[in-house]
């Protein structure tokens, strides 16, 4: 074990790393990175066991993986309530399984039937889906835009369109994408899947729409793509299994309070879990975490990086595992708005929703039904807004008849994650203005380069694969 190392050992459990305690240790590392969810993870790995970098991983939760959220009962089942697969771009599923020593599997489902209820009246939508043959057709028209655009999309921006080149495909609202291609077919289930993250996707450019939902799930759905999750089905087991790797190069619990940046390195000033407070030099910084003004506010950023960032808006994700009897074994009880009568496909919930109640399965150890519940909301939705939407359109169903009457209304949270802020996006003024010239102009900037869902897209192992570019990008400039 390296001196570094042991000293973040001896910090994490030595009985002199009490509260208010004024002792303080400086740690050199060739990168430090901050975040340790899909991108900071894997680009900590990478960093460390194939370019033999020194590196410290700060994580303010206590466990690695970000949004994956997997639910251990007491019986031993685990739910993942928020990750749910992991697309097999980039030889992802063997860096799973040979680098990580994850066995894979391909994903499996629990099978429900959805009911489609307006939330606000808890009344029933009378509404056809499209049939397979018509879904099958737009993903197959859509799957080939989008395969004309993949290499400037994926896995970064480096090679993005010049601010004036852009494809005007892409800057069209997806309603008017969809209308131009006849592609509404695709809309109920390109939704259902990853693009209610962005709200109402009628009303958000295509760029983003297919950042969220892309060639990579297109293809996925017509089965020339593969996914894979962990043959456990317990998608945490991948970011234990990076824990696992990365020992104590790991600070869980942790904050970063302040920070030195110039181009000769970087200082950070870091508080630990046992209230110690950590100097850790580096000569670069990763920051793997959204850029939002409340994330960065310690990385002392300047008026470039402050004006880039400021651009960005979002939109927020609560995800949770809920529990009442009265909630349909085995349905999905989804909201749409009434309007979506009898087809309208385009037709959707905007912010702030709440999207389904899942069934998951039934835990016969303590004889309830799970459900996964899905919340969208603007950025600035927090837990507690996150919540009260669900127990009040849960509510209004038990109100209108449309669920039975229980003895307490009271959802019960098994589990619960705020997912705070993602997908990042822009208007079309501001990627004609060279938006992603400028996000991509900060990459090195004072010894600091960006990684996560703000820089390229909102899904695990497309991270990864951006992470394989950027960390070459980081490594020449060292
Ligand atoms: C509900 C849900 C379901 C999803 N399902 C899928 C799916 O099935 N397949 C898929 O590929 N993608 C899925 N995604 C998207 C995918 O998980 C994200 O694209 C990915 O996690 C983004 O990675 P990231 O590294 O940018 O952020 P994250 O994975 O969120 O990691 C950020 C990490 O930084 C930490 N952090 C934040 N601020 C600080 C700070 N100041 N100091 C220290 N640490 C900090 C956080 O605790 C977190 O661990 C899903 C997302 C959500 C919300």
């Amino acid at each position: 074990m390296s001196f570094a190392k042991s000293l973040v050992s001896f910090l994490a459990t030595s009985a002199l790393a009490t509260v208010g305690s004024a002792a303080k240790v400086t740690l050199e590392k060739d990168v430090v990175i901050v975040g340790g969810g899909a991108s900071g993870s894997h680009a900590a790995f990478r960093l460390r066991e194939d370019y033999d970098k020194s590196i410290l991983l700060i994580e303010k939760r206590e466990l690695l993986g970000g949004h994956v959220s997997s639910y251990d009962a007491a019986s031993g089942n685990s739910y993942n309530y928020g990750v749910q697969s992991f697309v097999d771009v980039h030889g992802a599923a063997e860096f799973v399984s040979e680098r990580l020593g994850v066995a894979t599997a391909a994903p499996g489902r629990t099978s429900t039937t959805t009911r489609y209820l307006d939330f606000t009246t808890g009344e029933d939508v009378a509404y056809t889906a499209p049939t397979s043959a018509q879904l099958i057709a737009a993903l197959t028209v859509y799957a080939e835009i989008c395969a004309e655009y993949e290499a400037k999309l994926l896995p970064s921006y480096w090679d993005f369109w010049a601010p004036d080149e852009i494809p005007e495909d892409l800057l069209l609202n997806f309603g008017d994408f969809v209308e131009k291609y006849d592609l509404q077919a695709l809309v109920p289930t390109l939704f259902k899947v990853t693009g209610m993250g962005l709200g109402d996707v009628t009303n958000v450019l295509t760029l983003w729409v297919m950042q969220a939902f892309g060639g990579p799930m297109a293809r996925s759905f017509l089965g020339t793509q593969s996914t894979f999750v962990p043959a456990s089905g317990r998608n945490q087991d991948i970011y234990d299994a990076f824990a696992d790797k990365l020992g104590d190069d790991v600070l869980y619990s942790a904050t970063v309070l302040s920070t030195k940046r110039s181009d000769e390195g970087v200082l950070l000033t870091v508080q630990t879990a046992n209230n110690q407070t950590v100097s850790v030099k580096a000569k670069r910084l990763l920051l793997a975490i959204e850029p939002t003004e409340s994330n960065l506010a310690p990385f002392n950023l300047d008026e470039q990086e402050t004006a880039v960032f400021d651009k960005f808006s979002y939109s927020a994700i609560g995800v949770g595992i809920v529990s009442n009897p009265v909630l349909p074994t085995g349905y999905s009880l989804t909201n749409l708005p009434a309007a979506a009568s009898p087809n309208d496909w385009l037709v959707l919930p905007d912010l702030n929703f709440t999207a389904r109640f899942d069934y998951m399965g039934t835990e016969e150890s303590e004889d309830r039904d799970y459900f996964r519940l899905l919340v969208i909301g603007d950025g600035n939705l927090g837990a507690t807004g996150v919540k009260e939407l669900a127990q009040t359109n849960f509510n209004t169903l038990i109100k209108a008849g449309a669920v039975d009457t229980p003895d307490s209304s009271e959802l019960e949270f098994v589990a619960f994650t705020e997912h705070g802020p993602m997908h990042a996006r822009v208007s079309a003024d501001e990627l004609k203005a060279g938006f992603v010239q400028d996000l991509y102009a900060l990459q090195g900037l004072r010894s600091t380069w960006w990684t996560g869902g703000a820089w390229v897209a909102q899904f695990q192992t497309h991270l990864w694969w951006y992470n394989d570019i950027l960390i070459s990008k980081l490594i020449e400039d060292m």
